[in-house]
């Protein structure tokens, strides 16, 4: 815990906003635990206990309260930079990390030994590993008696109980009586499968720059795969062998609000812990701003814009070859042979809501890729060679795209894939390894940003080096100096709504002028800038398939 008691009591007696997800507050008489902006009397203060996480309170066998809702508060992960091992660990807890294997394996993963594991959360969140991932299971049923009707064997699978029995016990042990018992509302209980879909609420750490993010991934978009239409975000998804199709939209309070469609309901955790990622929901902007606001470079930017996240990926497979497609060209063009991918061999998928929301295909399987005849893409042929071996890597290693023990030993493994150079590898450790200290250092478009910054030119050793301040933050740095190119260039066409178009903002960007930054750029095989944040497709120092490329080319 960061806060010494007076501190917190002071945070529950205010009901301190910027404590919510950060600080828990057990009530010895009761036996319940709290949110800090919990509307119930302030219990007294030597009644009171203090927890950094919900496992914690929850480990020391306090159940969560039925009034303020623990479950509802924002689920922060990865402001927790004082230990990078706990963040990883968390991301991996929240993807399934603990489902199948044990602390052990867990800590095998991150490089280092189970007892350090127990001790680094025992310090960090008050709680073991296992109570961690049981506490998520149990906040995820609860809020899913609440919101849903599913019936309660439903709640059990899809909330990731492996039984209704497990389900059972472990409600009976915290509440005293069976799970149905939480259920207010007196609807009728309806099956997931025959209503079609789940609907979520997913709450966030306020403020959240939702026009931002929902722009980066309209420019990026995969056509059929995914869309952004009226302010929702919708793509196609497949996982555990089944396909389906998500929808997101803002909420009207510190939440986002997560429509999933999907036959298998024990994915649900699965999905959930991807439409976080891609949202980054799990981090604490003012945390985040306050570090990078200390450089006074930095500071209008956080000031301008302190809800920016860094948009994460749903899947690293189809990042990195969304990555390869799109070295030397640019994000509109990279689309364009995305889609050619995915028509060729992406699979169908039937939905009529994400038809109507013009999804129609899942994203191709590593195996499909590895396997097929891509010459129709009309890509040079070193470039194809770069894409099926991605894939076949992927084929031969499920995790190659998953967390490591940390940033410098992701880059090196991913740089060792074929077609995969220092920046692609710096994007995919920001984008799905939620590296928060990743920095594409060589990138044109951050050098530019940087360069304006100052008001000279700046040198890629010279960003380094005031970057070390930056950590471990540099991937939000890098976020915010894209959004500063952007704002520089169109500053009209970022507010009044542009940006939750249903038009793709690749294609309003206006065309360069000869012999512009943005073409040159293109030339040179580095992205131009995009409208809302630019550049994130194409290496900027050389990497082998690059260089293969540029040969090619030439
Ligand atoms: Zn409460």
């Amino acid at each position: 815990m960061d806060l010494d008691d007076t501190a917190c009591y002071r945070a529950i007696a205010t009901r301190d906003r910027r404590f919510d997800g950060r600080l828990f507050i057990a009530v010895k008489t009761t036996g319940v635990y709290c949110r800090p902006v919990c509307p119930a009397r302030t219990p007294k203060r030597e009644n009171v206990r203090f927890f950094a996480s919900a496992a914690a309170a929850q480990e020391a066998g306090f159940r969560p309260c039925l009034r303020c809702r623990p479950e509802t508060s924002p689920d922060l992960g990865a402001w927790r930079g004082t230990s990078n091992t706990v963040s990883r660990a968390l991301a991996l807890i929240e993807s399934g990390g603990l489902d199948d294997t044990g602390v052990e394996a867990l800590g095998d993963r991150l490089g280092v030994g189970e007892r350090q594991l127990r001790r680094l959360f025992k310090q960090h969140l008050g709680a073991s590993p296992v109570a961690v991932a049981q506490t998520r299971r149990v906040l995820l049923a609860k809020q899913l008696i609440h919101d849903t009707q599913l019936p309660m064997a439903e709640v059990a699978l899809a909330a990731g109980f492996g039984s209704v029995r497990r389900f059972n016990e472990t409600f009976h042990a915290l509440y005293g009586r069976p799970p149905g018992y939480l259920r207010r509302s007196r609807r009728a209980e309806s099956s997931a499968a025959a209503a079609g879909e789940i609907t979520l609420r997913l709450p966030y750490r306020a403020p959240y720059d939702w026009d931002a993010i929902i722009a980066f991934l309209a420019a990026r978009a995969i056509p059929d795969v995914e869309s952004v239409r009226d302010g929702t975000y919708a793509r196609t998804v497949h996982l555990d062998g089944a396909a389906g199709a998500i929808f997101v939209q803002r909420g009207d309070g510190a939440f986002l609000q997560a429509t999933v469609r999907f036959p298998r309901l024990a994915s649900l955790p699965a999905i959930i812990a991807r439409v976080r990622r891609v949202f980054d929901l799990a981090a604490d902007p003012s945390v985040i701003g306050a570090h990078l606001a200390e450089d006074e470079l930095l500071a209008p930017l956080i000031a301008a814009r302190p809800g920016l996240r860094v948009p994460g990926a749903w899947d690293g497979f189809e990042l990195a070859i969304r990555a390869v497609l799109g070295q030397q060209i640019t994000v509109s063009a990279a689309r364009g042979l995305a889609a050619k991918l995915v028509a060729l061999v992406g699979t169908p998928i039937e939905d009529a809501r994400a038809h109507a929301a013009g999804l129609t295909h899942v994203f191709p399987s590593a195996a499909r890729v590895a396997q097929a005849d891509l010459s129709r893409l009309g890509m040079p042929r070193a470039r194809i060679r770069a894409l099926q071996s991605l894939a076949q890597a992927h084929v031969d290693d499920p995790a190659l795209f998953s967390v490591r023990r940390n940033l410098d030993a992701a880059i090196e493994q991913l740089c060792a894939l074929r077609g995969i150079g220092e920046w692609t590898a710096q994007y995919i450790a920001m984008r799905e390894l939620r590296e928060s200290d990743a920095f594409p250092v060589g990138d044109v478009a951050l050098l530019r940003a940087m360069s304006n910054l100052c008001g000279s030119p700046t040198t890629a050793q010279e960003m380094l080096k005031r970057a070390e301040h930056w950590r471990p933050w540099r991937a939000y740095a890098t976020i915010h100096l894209w959004a500063s190119l952007a704002a520089a260039k169109v500053t009209r066409t970022i507010d009044a709504g542009a940006a939750t178009s249903s038009r793709p903002r690749a294609t309003r960007q206006p065309k360069p002028a000869p012999g512009s930054t943005t073409e040159r750029a293109a030339q040179s095989g580095r992205a131009p800038a995009s409208t809302a944040m630019p550049s994130n497709v194409a290496p900027a120092r050389k990497s082998r398939g690059a260089s293969n490329d540029r040969r090619r080319a030439a």
